[in-house]
């Protein structure tokens, strides 16, 4: 059988994740310090994976409502109304989901019909425009900048947008860039989203690990509440990945949509991350801050050693990555993360794995510990000094 011929072409020219080559050499090397990795070095706070053990012992194996646990529905509920001031009933306005990855999936799906645009900022989330791309969408990058702080502008997405276009998919504080947007550009954004009809993926994902700025979210704007699906989940903020466990809220409607993709591919969230995810947000927000803290130092430091270096690097407002140019070196992103990777093992990932206005910049993630942190600095300037030579 030519088993190629039988893939479904959409998924045939779906390219590979441009850092799958790179990281198989990372992960066949010895004693490299990875930058690379996108969640936290911390393990799950003990409180709540002991939540799952006992939810476990309890018995508790059964599926849950395709919506999710009620009473994490109420628990997601006042903790977004408390944080982000939005209102959500836990009955019909909450989805609960495996990770906020899969809350994507459902709403592109529930949301596009096969050609219907998608505005998206980038350098972004290597899932999003592949997200697209697997709901027959069309993905139309719109480009931000380093000496913007890597803000999104409503200019852009002015000039970016064409008929067709139905959603704008949006992830502040931004991965890889940690670009974050005040709340005066961000009401711009919101004016333009209600001006074409826009529904608004807002991928908050990041929302607990900001900085100075406090985080405003986009759905608490005028006329935005009814068009924004509100997406996050636990992976970041309480350092849970691996309990794949995330949320939507959003109108009745839209979150409803979403249900009935759910409910015939992933049925529900698994029952012993959602009952972990009830205790992470009941008593939780300690440890987070404890975590949001440690982050904060490593940023000040990563951030102050690269400059110094002569890689300049702006101060990323949220998340836990520095996104540092290497256009100085003269090497292409590329370049400089096999180089560097191969001279003083230490592991990046190339600016352009996250979209082609990634080009010239690397990514390096400060999800690490702060002494690996120190050295994996120490290597960095060597190497770039070694470049001048
Ligand atoms: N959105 C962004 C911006 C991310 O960086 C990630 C993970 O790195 C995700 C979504 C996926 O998160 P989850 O673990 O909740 O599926």
């Amino acid at each position: 059988m030519d088993s190629q011929r039988h893939i479904a072409r959409h998924v045939v020219d779906l390219p590979k994740s441009g850092i799958r080559d790179f990281f198989e050499i990372v992960a066949k090397m010895k004693d490299v310090i990875s930058l690379g990795i996108g969640e936290p070095d911390f393990g799950t706070p003990w409180h709540i994976r002991e939540a799952a053990i006992y939810a476990l012992e309890k018995g508790k194996t059964h599926y849950t409502s395709n919506l999710g646990l009620i009473e994490l529905r109420r628990g997601i509920c006042s903790y977004v109304e408390r944080h982000y001031g939005i209102g959500y009933r836990p009955e019909d306005e909450v989805i609960v989901t495996v990770g906020v990855s899969e809350a994507i999936d459902l709403a592109l799906r529930a949301l596009l019909n096969p050609g219907e645009a998608v505005l998206y900022h980038q350098p972004c989330y290597v899932s999003y425009h592949p997200g697209v791309t697997l709901a027959h969408g069309v993905a139309i990058a719109v480009p931000t900048r380093a000496e913007d702080g890597f803000a999104l502008n409503a200019e852009d997405l002015e000039r970016a947008w064409r008929p067709g276009c139905k959603v704008l998919m949006m992830n502040l504080p931004c991965n890889p860039t940690g670009g974050t947007c005040d709340r005066a550009r961000l009401e711009k954004i919101a004016r333009f989203a209600v001006e074409k009809d826009l529904v608004v993926l807002s991928d908050e994902i990041y929302s607990e690990l900001v900085y100075e700025q406090a985080h405003t979210s986009i759905a608490v704007l005028p006329g935005m509440r009814e068009r924004t699906i509100f997406l996050h989940g636990f992976s970041k903020a309480f350092a849970m990945t691996g309990f794949r466990i995330g949320y939507a809220c959003g109108p009745a409607e839209l979150v409803e949509a979403m249900m009935k993709v759910h409910q015939y591919s992933m049925l529900c969230a698994p029952i012993l991350s959602q009952e972990a995810a009830i205790e992470a947000l009941a008593r939780g927000e300690d440890s987070m801050k404890a975590m949001r803290e440690q982050y904060q130092k490593r940023r000040d430091l990563v951030v102050r050693r690269f400059n110094a270096a002569g890689l300049k690097c702006h101060l990323p407002g949220g998340a836990f990555y520095a996104f540092p140019s290497v256009a100085g070196t003269g090497l292409s992103e590329r370049e400089f993360a096999y180089g560097l990777l191969d001279a003083e093992k230490v592991a990046v990932v190339p600016g352009t794995a996250f979209g082609e206005s990634g080009a010239g910049f690397v990514r390096a993630s400060f999800a690490t510990g702060y002494e690996q942190l120190i050295e994996a600095c120490d290597r960095i300037d060597r190497y770039v000094q070694g470049l001048r030579r």
